[in-house]
């Protein structure tokens, strides 16, 4: 399986055998056998020495891929808003620990840091906590939440982490762009069943290629019941870590107060399809080619994430989508402020909001999507018009 190599890609393989992460990667298989998808996917991505987030800063216009805080500051003044309307909502509880997920540069943080200046008491109230395992990005964060004259937030490796122990108490968390990189499992209905996909090291081709578990794998039992019956040779992407994160964080939400907020690509009912994928210089490239040097994601199954939620006792609003999550939460008129403000900048402004709500099939509009998980009876701001 998998499609064969690019000469160019051949090139690159060849030059990659100098690559750190694929000579260590390769000599695991030898010992070990192959991997599950997820298990390359969560090494290409956070091998503590050469994985793709450990080693670099991915986003912008000359990094592999941009993201909607870094399209227009738009984007980070809604989120702002919506948390500071969410607060009100909930009776203006402090300390409140405003949480994000997979931060990147910093720059969705500093846009909301500006916003929420509009509620007295917020930004008094706010203490940030960054959930990030990159050191590159890490000191990206710290020198735009310095710029922005935000508080210095702490910084944790892990989920659980930002929200236990001395931390407990009402929590928002946001996460946009976080849970499309969680590593994935994929499994195919093979003429014999289900089996688990994985990644070996083929020599014939020197390079790595996926194949088939030759048995079924306890794994298995994670394929959602709906997709059980489709037809061979179908493939199905699974996250269990992204829904088990889901379910810690709703638990927390609804014991605690206030909100878990997703925005990723991704469907809305579990799909059949493989969505795995790699982006290079904003190009696609082979996820089995140079592991490390490309990020890699796969869409997010949001009804996968609200079961979890609603399983351990959150309030699931959504998924709609970003186009109209930012439209009822005031996208024309905030545009049109900074038009105002900035006349100069007036094309760029507009043609950055346009692009946060593309409707085109691969828009970032209809393809993002957004989940907000809170306790039961509180109804945050997006979801419905009105
Ligand atoms: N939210 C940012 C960046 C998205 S890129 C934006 O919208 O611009 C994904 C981010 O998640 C990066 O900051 C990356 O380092 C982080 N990340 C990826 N996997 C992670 C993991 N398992 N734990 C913590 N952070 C992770």
């Amino acid at each position: 399986m998998g499609a064969p190599p690019h000469p160019q890609d051949r090139a690159r393989v060849t030059a990659g055998e100098a690559a750190p992460l694929t000579g260590i990667l390769r000599r695991q298989i030898a010992q070990t056998g192959p991997l599950t998808v997820a298990e390359y996917m969560a090494a290409a991505l956070g091998h503590p020495l050469h994985g793709y987030y450990t080693t670099r800063d991915p986003l912008g216009r000359a990094g592999d891929f941009i993201t909607s805080p870094e399209i227009s500051q738009v984007f980070g003044e809604l989120l702002g808003l919506w948390c500071a309307d969410l607060w009100l909502r909930a009776g203006r509880p402090a300390p409140l620990r405003l949480v994000e997920l997979g931060p990147g540069r910093g720059t969705l943080l500093a846009d909301l840091w500006r916003a929420i200046a509009v509620v007295p008491g917020l930004r008094e109230a706010v203490r940030l906590h960054l959930v990030e395992t990159s050191p590159v990005l890490r000191a990206a964060q710290a020198a735009m939440l310095e710029r922005a004259g935000a508080p210095e937030p702490v910084w944790h490796d892990h989920v659980a982490a930002a929200l236990d122990g001395p931390l407990h108490g009402p929590a928002i968390v946001l996460a946009n762009e976080f849970f499309d990189a969680l590593p994935v499992h994929q499994y195919v209905r093979s003429p014999a069943g289900w089996r688990e996909r994985r990644v070996a090291w083929d020599d014939a081709r020197g390079g790595f290629a996926f194949g088939l578990d030759p048995a079924a794998s306890a794994g298995l039992i994670q394929v959602p019941e709906s997709l059980r019956t489709a037809p061979q040779g179908s493939l199905v992407e699974v996250c269990p870590l992204g829904q088990s994160l889901m379910a810690e964080m709703a638990r927390h939400v609804a014991a605690n107060g206030l909100a878990v907020l997703a925005v990723d690509y991704g469907y809305t009912q579990s799909a059949v399809g493989e969505t795995l994928q790699a982006l290079k210089g904003h190009a696609p490239v082979d996820p089995l080619n140079d592991p490390g040097s490309a990020d890699i994601t796969a869409h997010v199954d949001f009804a996968a994430l609200a079961r979890a939620a609603t399983e351990a006792g959150g309030h699931v609003h959504g998924p709609t989508t970003q186009a109209a999550f930012l439209g009822r939460l005031g996208l024309a008129a905030r545009t049109q402020a900074l038009v105002a403000s900035r006349p100069d900048l007036a094309e760029q402004t507009r043609a950055a909001s346009a692009r946060l709500v593309d409707p085109a099939r691969t828009g970032m509009g209809t393809l993002f999507k957004v989940l907000a998980v809170t306790p039961p009876g509180l109804e945050p701001a997006g979801f419905a018009d009105g």
